[in-house]
């Protein structure tokens, strides 16, 4: 995939949520394209198993073992990053949880938690590697939404909230960076078979069936499905676009 507009040589890239899932199917689709990662999650064991995959595409990784929602931790993470990677071009904001109850039963603490790890995360980490693109002249970042920036569910009250805030908050970003060469953009997958998705057909009663029903694609999405989206919105191919919500998903957010 290193031709011309998609080539991602000498750029570095820091995934979040790196070690698995769609960040996983993102992150070696970067690697591919032959940009450096720095894969952040809190498992470090899990982590460092990703990175080692990433690495036997030819191009450097480091695991940084990081809690996204912890300001500290953050501003260390991108401090690492600069000092062994030498730079930072590209955040992929993608570690996210949900807590699956209905708005009257979900606590507070609950709410903060899935705020925090799906929403105030993107913030903290956009803030903490600002000075690096801007050093470098211009930078790429990758939000990621869900269905649920664009729907309601019953069971997913702080999750939407989140969802839907990170749509406005990659709006904000791509408004407030443009003067710098920074594009942000958010991608919103559909139903993708991850861990996440695992345990919300564990929970809820016929969920799977009503995604095939539903999407016009006739499948569940794959991690595979995200790798061709997080190089385009990372390369110059994208480069006059910004502020935009893509939905990756199979047709699910247009059937009628
Ligand atoms: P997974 O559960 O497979 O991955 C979630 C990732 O987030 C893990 O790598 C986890 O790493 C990381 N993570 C969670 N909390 C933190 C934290 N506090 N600090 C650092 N890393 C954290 O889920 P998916 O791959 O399915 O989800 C990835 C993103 O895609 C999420 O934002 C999710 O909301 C979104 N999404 C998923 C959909 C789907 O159908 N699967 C649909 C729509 C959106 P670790 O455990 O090591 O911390």
């Amino acid at each position: 995939m290193k031709t011309g507009l998609f080539d991602l040589s000498g750029k570095v890239a820091v995934v979040t949520g790196g070690n698995g899932g769609i960040g996983l199917g993102m992150a070696r689709g970067l690697a591919e394209a032959g940009a450096a990662i720095a894969v952040v999650g809190r498992n470090e064991a899990k982590s460092k198993t990703a990175a080692a995959e990433l690495a036997e595409r030819g191009i450097r990784t480091i695991a940084v073992t990081t809690d996204v929602t912890d300001k500290g931790a953050v501003a260390a993470m991108a401090e690492r990053v600069g000092s062994e990677l030498g730079r930072i071009d590209i955040l992929v904001n993608n570690a996210g949880i949900n807590i699956r109850k209905p708005p009257h039963t979900l606590d507070p603490a609950e709410w903060d938690s899935v705020i925090s790890t799906n929403l105030t995360s993107a913030f903290l980490c956009s803030q903490a590697v600002y000075p690096a693109m801007k050093a470098a002249g211009g930078g790429k970042i990758v939000n990621i939404g869900s269905m649920m920036s664009i729907f309601g569910a019953s069971f997913a009250p702080a999750y939407a909230a989140s969802k839907g805030g990170i749509v406005q908050f990659t709006r904000a970003c791509a408004c407030a960076w443009a003067g710098d060469n920074i594009q942000v953009n958010a991608i919103l997958p559909g139903w993708i078979d991850t861990d996440l998705t695992k345990r919300a057909r564990e929970q809820i009663d016929g969920l799977h069936d009503r995604v095939l029903a539903r999407t016009p694609a006739s499948r569940w999405g794959g991690i595979d499905d995200f790798a061709g989206i997080a190089v385009f919105l990372a390369s110059s191919a994208s480069d006059f676009v910004t502020g935009t919500a893509i939905p990756v998903d199979g047709g699910y957010s247009v059937m009628g």
